[in-house]
């Protein structure tokens, strides 16, 4: 069949290419050690010039490309006119090759709906450029650079793994594609290493840019907020009896450690977390057979007017979903109702 690969693919592979420009747009910011950063809602809720212009990059991009699609974007930012050096044109050339699931093949341009994370673990992403910044002997890390850094500094840089760029297409309410780019891997693996990757995915086609690992034998490892906890989200992990319990930064580095076998279930007993931090990475984790639900183990939808807050909690696993649902204390799922 000759023409164009159909459209939901043509916007995944955009999604690819400005998550890329974006995830070069975080690196940048922190290189240059200039923050600009604002409090939102607290000291916990924070916003730098990073998100800002990898927001303006994203949703500048996609939209001049789309023109009819509903982009929502984590920041609130004023409406001006977006600098060129920050439009992405791209397309990546390996998902146009692929091919269209066929219930995905026909969608109307104008019902999808693009929920950005701009910048997932920014919380974290600020604290380790305090970090480098306060250490002048220590580079930002780059390709081919020396890798034998003092080791309070290697602590804290572990924090940069936190940091995506979170791209969650939906139609109908449903993930059907998510982009994650994760500007900073590979930052501590030094000379001739690759810095940042994408994974994508697509429920019924796959999942790529990584490779699909589950924990080993029946070990329950959760993984949960490093910054925003309380005694809800504490008692809720406690009562997974997890053999192990890992507080990272950014619910899309989360779902990565889902799929890389590295946890078995984010478990997030708290309304903190919105829709542009689950629906990239619950397209992706369905689309290896994953589920990603509230604490009643509801699924979330992603319509244009649906309220932003996720507020009755993220469960999320590669498998054995069931058996999380079924520990969530009843203090939690009274304090968390569905929508
Ligand atoms: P975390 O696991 O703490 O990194 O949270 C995952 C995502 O949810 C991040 O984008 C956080 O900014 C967001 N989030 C979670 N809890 C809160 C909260 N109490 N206030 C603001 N953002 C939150
Ligand atoms: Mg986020
Ligand atoms: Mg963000």
């Amino acid at each position: 069949m000759s023409g164009s690969p159909p459209l939901v693919m043509r916007l995944v592979s955009s999604a690819y290419s400005v998550a890329e420009k974006a995830g070069a747009i975080v690196r940048k910011v922190l290189h240059s050690g200039e923050l600009g950063i604002v409090e939102k809602t607290g000291a916990n809720d924070l916003q730098t010039l990073a998100d800002r212009l990898a927001q303006q990059s994203i949703c500048a991009s996609l939209s001049r490309r789309f023109p009819k699609i509903t982009i929502i974007g984590e920041e609130e930012l004023p409406s001006e006119e977006v600098r060129e050096d920050l439009i992405e044109n791209g397309q990546a050339e390996e998902i146009l090759q692929k091919s269209c699931p066929a219930e995905f093949s026909e969608l109307k341009e104008e019902e999808f709906v693009v929920w950005v994370d701009p910048l997932d673990g920014t919380k974290e992403y600020t604290e380790a450029s305090r970090c480098l910044h306060h250490q002048t002997e220590v580079q930002i890390p780059h390709k081919g650079s020396d890798t034998s850094q003092p080791h309070s500094t290697a602590l804290c840089t572990g924090l940069l793994d936190n940091v995506t760029v979170l791209i969650g297409i939906a139609y109908g309410g449903r993930a059907i594609a998510g982009v994650i780019n994760q500007p900073f891997y590979n930052y501590q693996v030094g000379a001739g290493a690759h810095l940042g990757r994408t994974l994508w995915g697509m429920p019924g086609l796959g999942a790529f840019g990584f490779q699909l690992r589950e924990v080993p034998g029946d070990r329950r490892i959760v993984t949960t907020t490093r910054s925003h906890s309380n005694k809800l989200v504490t008692d809720c992990v406690d009562a997974m009896e997890p053999h192990e319990v890992i507080r990272v930064g950014g619910a899309g580095n989360k779902i990565i450690q889902l799929v890389e076998g590295k946890a078995s279930a984010y478990v997030f007993a708290s309304p903190g977390c919105k829709k542009w931090d689950t629906c990239a990475p619950e397209a992706i984790l369905h689309a290896v057979g994953g589920k990603l639900t509230d604490m009643h183990g509801n699924a979330y939808r992603y319509d244009a007017n649906v309220k932003h807050m996720n507020s009755a909690g993220v469960l999320a696993t590669l498998r054995n979903h069931e058996y999380y649902v079924s520990r969530v204390p009843h203090s939690v799922l009274q304090a968390l109702k569905s929508d």
